[in-house]
């Protein structure tokens, strides 16, 4: 804002907006030295679980920023600043060679766990964004088909052509890719059959009030038949009741994901609680199983 130029403009302006301002210009001027190595970024992982198996049957890696001195700051806040100062590039490629790497760990203890990770518009407008992804996953050692990419559907309708195209070059390589925060993007419900994904994630806008509201129900069952009879796979984000997953069981939902499972975990954490999700199941088949 131009004070000298305009200074009755500046009055305008409450106290609270410049320390917002100088919040994000803050955010904005030290990304480039988080991602420099200095440990201030890490990935948390959040638990997919199949709705029908209640096994965890995916893992989505969430990138979460401890500033120096401004604490934990969620991506929700510094992913658009990022986005905008133009290095969306070099975060994705951080994101995804820190989940590539987990993912080879987790591999080589005998963890097998398909990880998605979230893209920006502009990762779809890089001309050489396929060769990085499949450059990744030689560089660890990886196949194609245990990783996800995410890319919202707000993203893809920026310029949907050239995202097509870039997507189109993605499957090839054999990567699964997630349409996120589906039904927020202001796509045609037409549009959906034209999107080269193999699974579709239901905004958690739409499932927050789906225990209250009937409307919603009748919406998010829509949702999934439709997805579904244009052969994506659905996945329910931000379940938190029982009662929310009843209705997504009962409407023919194939994956949730959310605060009833499991908050997104640091790495140990949540191999922990694959081990953990796994003891009752496993227990049950013996109990099964066992004559008498
Ligand atoms: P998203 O991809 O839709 O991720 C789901 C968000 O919902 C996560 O927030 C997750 O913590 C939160 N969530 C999961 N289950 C529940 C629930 O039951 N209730 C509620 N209230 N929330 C739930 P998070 O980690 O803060 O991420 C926010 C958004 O930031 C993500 O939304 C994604 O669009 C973006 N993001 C996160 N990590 C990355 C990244 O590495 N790269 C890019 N480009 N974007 C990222
Ligand atoms: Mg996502
Ligand atoms: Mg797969
Ligand atoms: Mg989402």
């Amino acid at each position: 804002h131009d004070a000298i130029a305009c200074p009755s403009h500046v009055a305008v302006y409450s106290q609270s907006e410049d320390a917002l301002y100088q919040r994000r210009f803050t955010l904005l001027n030290d990304f480039s030295a988080a991602l420099e190595n200095t440990g201030q970024l890490r990935l948390v992982f959040q638990p997919r679980v199949d709705i029908a198996t209640g096994e965890c049957c995916g893992a989505e890696a969430l990138l979460r920023w401890n500033h120096p001195t401004l604490g934990v700051v969620g991506p929700a806040e510094f992913i658009p600043i990022v986005e905008r100062s133009g290095l969306a590039q070099a975060a994705t490629a951080w994101v995804l060679d820190a989940a590539l790497r987990r993912q080879r760990t987790w591999r080589d203890e005998g963890l097998f766990i398909d990880v998605s990770v979230n893209v920006s518009a502009a990762n779809l407008m890089e001309p050489d964004f396929a060769a990085c992804v499949a450059a990744g996953l030689a560089r660890h050692g990886l196949p194609a088909s245990c990783l996800e990419l995410e890319i919202t559907e707000s993203a893809i309708m920026e310029q949907p052509q050239k995202a097509h195209a870039a997507l189109a070059a993605i499957a090839a390589l054999g990567v699964g890719l997630a349409i996120d925060d589906f039904g927020t993007g202001y796509s045609s419900l037409a549009y959906l059959q034209k999107m080269p994904a193999d699974v579709v994630k239901i905004d958690q806008s739409f499932i927050r009030e789906i225990d209250s509201d009937v409307r919603q129900q009748a919406l998010v069952s829509v949702m999934i038949t439709l997805s579904q009879d244009l052969g994506h796979r659905v996945v329910a984000e931000g379940v938190e009741t029982m009662a929310a997953l009843d209705f997504l069981r009962k409407a023919g939902c194939d994956e949730a994901q959310g605060y009833l499972f499991a908050r997104p975990l640091e790495a140990a954490s949540f191999q922990a609680w694959c081990a953990a999700a796994r003891a009752p199941a496993a227990a049950a088949a013996v109990v099964a199983a066992a004559p008498g």
